[in-house]
């Protein structure tokens, strides 16, 4: 099922072949809208066995929408965090150690060194959205990665057990401003975390260790790669962040970019695809 958020607070299963959807909000009618007793993380994606227990049902009768008629939106609303592999693919290593425009001067550490890290889950935004840069006079490049949403939750998970906490997976684009500073300031700016264009649950995936996705800017070709050149891979990164904190219900892991980032302009379309996952476009505005 593909799943997506869209017009802000609905929920709907997603056709890409009529290029619809279908209306499941009915399915979360009695979650809490706001108020502070709401536990961390997605309470759509926490209840996400029952909703797909549910939907069959539901979707001989719920309205039918064109997806050209709704505003889609990450498909995660409220994430207790984001995480980011860094370095995850050799040859971004190779890249970045060949430009210092991406290094800045810095040793490039592996993953199995630094581990990973969080970006602001304020950061987050969608396809509908406008990326608005952070600065015009410093460097930010887009970053297409493929992205895991957890869903059952888990603190220490092995490797062998992690692909049953996953609720399904997205594409993203971790943006980044290049820089000195830490990861966690350059890749949290307002619309530095891009997720979407839905969520699509691992019974629709063959083998998450072989998603290709590409992405474009402006339908240039500038980074195509596949899930299996991971250096961590998906069960190896939940092993390892859930072996520091308890992973909640739409937490989202972006596991990291492969070769081909570059900086990105006011007025430019950057897309992220993938056979597998859909497309989300994002417009860049200065
Ligand atoms: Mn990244």
């Amino acid at each position: 099922m593909r799943l997506a958020r869209f017009n802000t607070s609905r929920l709907g299963a997603v056709d890409p072949a009529s290029e619809t959807l279908v209306d499941l909000s009915d399915l979360i009618a009695d979650l809490p809208k706001s108020g502070w007793a709401r536990a961390p993380g997605d309470p759509v994606i926490a209840r996400l066995p029952q909703i797909l227990d549910q939907a069959p049902a539901l979707m001989e009768t719920a309205p039918r929408i064109p997806l050209a008629d709704v505003t889609l939106d990450a498909p995660v609303a409220t994430p207790s965090k984001i995480i980011g592999a860094p370095v995850n693919y050799h040859a971004h290593i190779d890249e970045a150690e060949a430009d210092a425009g991406i290094h800045h001067g810095g040793k490039i550490a592996k993953i199995d060194e630094i581990g990973c890290f969080l970006k602001a889950t304020s950061a987050l935004f969608g396809p509908a959205a406008t990326m608005e840069l952070p600065f015009t006079d410093r460097r930010v490049d887009h970053e297409g990665e493929v992205a895991v949403v957890i869903g059952r939750p888990g603190k220490r998970i092995r490797a062998a057990d992690a692909l049953a906490h996953v609720a399904g997976y997205a594409l993203a684009l971790d943006m980044t401003v290049r820089g000195t500073e830490d990861r966690s300031l350059r890749k949290s700016f307002d619309a530095a975390a891009g997720l979407g264009p839905w969520l699509t649950t691992p019974d629709e995936i063959g083998d998450p260790a072989d998603i290709p996705f590409e992405l474009t800017v402006n339908d240039t070709v500038r980074q195509s790669s596949n899930t299996g050149l991971l250096i961590r891979s998906v069960p190896q990164l939940i092993e390892m962040v859930s072996a520091f904190y308890t992973l909640l219900p739409g937490d989202v892991i972006m596991t990291g970019t492969p070769d081909g980032v570059s900086p990105v302009a006011a007025g430019d379309l950057v897309t992220v695809s993938s056979p597998v996952l859909g497309a989300m476009d994002v417009k860049i505005a200065g």
